[in-house]
C-alpha cells in the first residue's frame, strides 16, 4: 500500500470567523451531492513546501464535508528524489537534460509506486511531477484522474517535457495555478486554472498574541527588540536565499543592528535543500545577525507564524515561483512583503497592496530599507494586503473550486447560486490569466482577433494583451 498521511478531521464551523457563515453554507451546498465520493490526493512529501501545507489542511475539511478523502505519498530513495527535483527544475526551465539512468530511476520508481496503489477511488488528484506517471503504470480503473501542477511550466526544458508529456496522456483534467503556466502540447481534454490558498485557522496562520509571538522568537535566539527581516522558504536556488543575504548586507550598512532570519524546511522530496543549506551557512559565516533555522531544529508552524507576524519586513526573493503561499501567509498577518516579480507572487501583491515587487538584489535592499525607515507606511502597506487574501486566497475558496471540479469530473450535478466560488470551470466566464470567476457585468473586456475576452482587473487584461498566445494555450487545450 502507498503510505497514508494521518490527517484527521477538522470541523469547518471553526472557519466561521475568518471566512464568514455565508461561504461555509455555500461549501456545504456544493458538497451535498458529493457525500461519499472517494477522493485520493497523492504527492511526494507530508511536510515542507506548499503542496503538503495545502493537503494537510484540505483533506480534514473534505472529510468534514462528507467526502471520503485520503492523502497518500509515493516513496523513493534519494536518487529518485534527485531525479524528480531535476525534473521539477527542468519544468521550470532549467538547462540540464535527464540522463538515461535518471529516466530509468524515475520509471522504476513510478512502476513500484503504481503497484502500491491498491484501493479504488472515484477521483484521484496527482500533485506535481513526482507521482505523475502513476496513472500510466497503474491504469485508470473506475476513477477520474486530475494532474494538479503547482509549478511554473510555461517554458519547460524541451527534453524534460518530452520525457514527461506521454505520462500526462490519460488524465481527465490538468489544473494549473495561473493561465500563463500551461505548457505547449498538453495532451488533456480539459484544463482548469485554480490558484492555491492558505488556511486561516492552521497553527501557522491563526491569531497569535504579540507577547506570545515575542516569547516564541526570543526563545529561539532572535533579539525581538532589534529590526528583523525574514525569508521563510525551502532552501532552493529558485527562492534565491543567497540573494537575500546580499540584499540584507546592503541594508545593514544603513541599519547596523539589522537581523536576518532564513527559515527553511527540509522537504523529503528536495535533496537539493542540504546543498543550498551549506552554501547559505558559508555565506552567513561570521555574521551573528544572520539566523538560520530549519524544521529539523524545531522551527515549525508556530515559529513561522511568529516570524511572519513580528518581522519588520518579510522577503520572498523568488526568481521562479509557482504561487508562493508564504506571501499570502504574511499578508494575512498584515506584515509588508518585498518579493520577486515571479509566478503567482504578483497575483498576491497587486495594485500596490501588501508590499513591493522587485527584480534585483539592489531593488530588494532599497525597498526593504524604505520600509524599515517608514514604519507607519510599512504598517499601512502590510494591512492593505489582507483583504485581497481574504477575498481570493483562503482555503474555503480553494475547496469550493475543487468540489466543483470533482463534481464535474464525476458527472454529478451541483446546485449552486453562482457565488459559491470565485474561480470557474471550463465554459464559465472567467479570467484566463488568474482563473477568477467573473460577473460579466463587471468584467473588463479585451478584444483580440475578433473575440472578446473577460478579465477581473486591468493588470490581468494587460498581461493577456502583452502575450495572448501564451494564455490562449489553455483555450486551445480545451478545444
Ligand atoms: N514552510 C514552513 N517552514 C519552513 C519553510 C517553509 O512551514 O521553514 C512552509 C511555508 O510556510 C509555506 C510552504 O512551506 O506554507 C511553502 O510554500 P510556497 O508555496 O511558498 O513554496 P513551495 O515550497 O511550495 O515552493
Amino acid at each position: 500500500m502507498l503510505e497514508t498521511v494521518d490527517a484527521g478531521v477538522q470541523s469547518l464551523s471553526r472557519y466561521d470567523a475568518s471566512v464568514g457563515a455565508g461561504a461555509l453554507a455555500r461549501l456545504h451546498e456544493l458538497a451535498a451531492p458529493l457525500r461519499g465520493l472517494r477522493v485520493l490526493h497523492v504527492n511526494a512529501t507530508p511536510y515542507g513546501g506548499g503542496v503538503a501545507e495545502i493537503l494537510r489542511s484540505e483533506v480534514p475539511l473534505l472529510r468534514d464535508l462528507g467526502l471520503v478523502a485520503d492523502w497518500k505519498l509515493i516513496t523513493g530513495d534519494e536518487a529518485f528524489f534527485r531525479v524528480t527535483k531535476k525534473i521539477h527544475n527542468g519544468l521550470q526551465g532549467a538547462e540540464p537534460a535527464l540522463t538515461p539512468e535518471e529516466q530509468e530511476a524515475y520509471l522504476t520508481n513510478s512502476i513500484r509506486n503504481a503497484k502500491l496503489l491498491e484501493e479504488s477511488y472515484d477521483i484521484v488528484v496527482v500533485h506535481d511531477p513526482q507521482p505523475l506517471a502513476l496513472l500510466h503504470f497503474h491504469g485508470k480503473g473506475q476513477a477520474r484522474w486530475a494532474w494538479r501542477c503547482h509549478i511554473d511550466t510555461s517554458e519547460p526544458n524541451p527534453q524534460v517535457w518530452d520525457f514527461l508529456q506521454p505520462f500526462v496522456v490519460g488524465y481527465d483534467a490538468a489544473v494549473f495555478t495561473l493561465g500563463g503556466f500551461v505548457p505547449e502540447r498538453l495532451p488533456v481534454p480539459r484544463l482548469e486554472i485554480i490558484p492555491p490558498a492558505i488556511d486561516p485557522e492552521s497553527p501557522k496562520n491563526l491569531d497569535l498574541p504579540p507577547e506570545i509571538a515575542q516569547r516564541v522568537l526570543s526563545w529561539i535566539g532572535v533579539e525581538v527588540d532589534k529590526p528583523l527581516v525574514t525569508q521563510v522558504s525551502r532552501f532552493d536556488p529558485w527562492k534565491d536565499p543567497l540573494g537575500v543575504i546580499e540584499s540584507y548586507r546592503l541594508v545593514k550598512r544603513e541599519v547596523p543592528d539589522l537581523q536576518l532570519a532564513l527559515v527553511g524546511s527540509m522537504a523529503l522530496d528536495d535533496p537539493e535543500g542540504w546543498d543550498m543549506y551549506r552554501q547559505i551557512q558559508e555565506a552567513a559565516t561570521g555574521d551573528p545577525g544572520i539566523h538560520l533555522f530549519t524544521n529539523l531544529t524545531g522551527v515549525s508552524n508556530v515559529e513561522v507564524n511568529a516570524f511572519q507576524r513580528l518581522s519588520d519586513v518579510v522577503i520572498q526573493k523568488s526568481i521562479r515561483e509557482g504561487f508562493g503561499l508564504v506571501v499570502s501567509e504574511t499578508l494575512w498577518k498584515r506584515t509588508p512583503v518585498v518579493a520577486g516579480d515571479a509566478g503567482g507572487i504578483p497575483l498576491q501583491l497587486r495594485d500596490g497592496a501588501g508590499g513591493f515587487l522587485v527584480h534585483s538584489v539592489e531593488e530588494c535592499a532599497e525597498r526593504t530599507l524604505w520600509l524599515l525607515r517608514h514604519p507607519e507606511e510599512a504598517r499601512e502597506l502590510g494591512a492593505s494586503g489582507k483583504e485581497r487574501v481574504r477575498e481570493r486566497f483562503l482555503l474555503t475558496r480553494l475547496i469550493a473550486d475543487e468540489l466543483r471540479l470533482y463534481a464535474s469530473l464525476a458527472g454529478v450535478a451541483q446546485h449552486t447560486d453562482g457565488r459559491a466560488a470565485l474561480v470557474g470551470l471550463t465554459g464559465e466566464p472567467r479570467d484566463m490569466v488568474c482563473g477568477m470567476r467573473l460577473d460579466r457585468a463587471k468584467a473588463l473586456i479585451a478584444d483580440y482577433e475578433a473575440e472578446e475576452f473577460l478579465f477581473c482587473s486591468e493588470p490581468c487584461r494587460r498581461q493577456f494583451l502583452a502575450e495572448p498566445a501564451r494564455f490562449l494555450r489553455a483555450v486551445a487545450t480545451q478545444g
